[in-house]
């Protein structure tokens, strides 16, 4: 499918430095930064610097290189939170039925605590 990006959504202006962010890690394609309304006691965003909707328009349009960093960012920011041993969870919304609030592609990493079960019955 193809996606329409959205230049003004919040993760692009932080990408382009109009608004701040709490940075965990920089790398060359990706950017992990704390949530600003935190869920658990670690609740990191990652971001990739390319303008992705969301982890299908990612997968199917990204540089192998931009693929590389983002999985790496991911896995470095587990090891820089400690949280690869206690566990973790990563969850990435995308569009209506995923509830997905910003359009651009992001990752939450969140852990540090029992994280319950994954969805609540419907
Ligand atoms: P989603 O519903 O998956 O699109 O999640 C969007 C996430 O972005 C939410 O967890 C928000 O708390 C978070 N968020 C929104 N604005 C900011 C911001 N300026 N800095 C950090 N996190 C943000």
């Amino acid at each position: 499918m193809a996606y329409t990006y959205d230049n003004e959504n919040i993760f692009a202006k932080i990408l382009r430095g109009e608004i701040p962010n709490d940075t965990v890690l920089e790398t060359e394609h990706s950017l992990a930064f704390n949530d600003i309304r935190p869920q658990a006691p670690l609740h990191v965003l990652v971001i990739p610097k390319g303008k992705y909707v969301n982890y299908d328009d990612f997968a199917s349009n990204a540089s192998d290189a931009e693929i590389l960093d983002y999985t790496r960012a991911i896995s470095k920011v587990c090891a820089m939170k400690g949280v690869a041993a206690d566990g973790f969870r990563m969850i990435s919304n995308a569009g209506r039925d995923g509830v997905q609030e910003v359009p651009h592609l992001h990752v939450h990493i969140l852990g540090g605590r029992d994280l319950g079960r994954m969805l609540n019955p419907a």
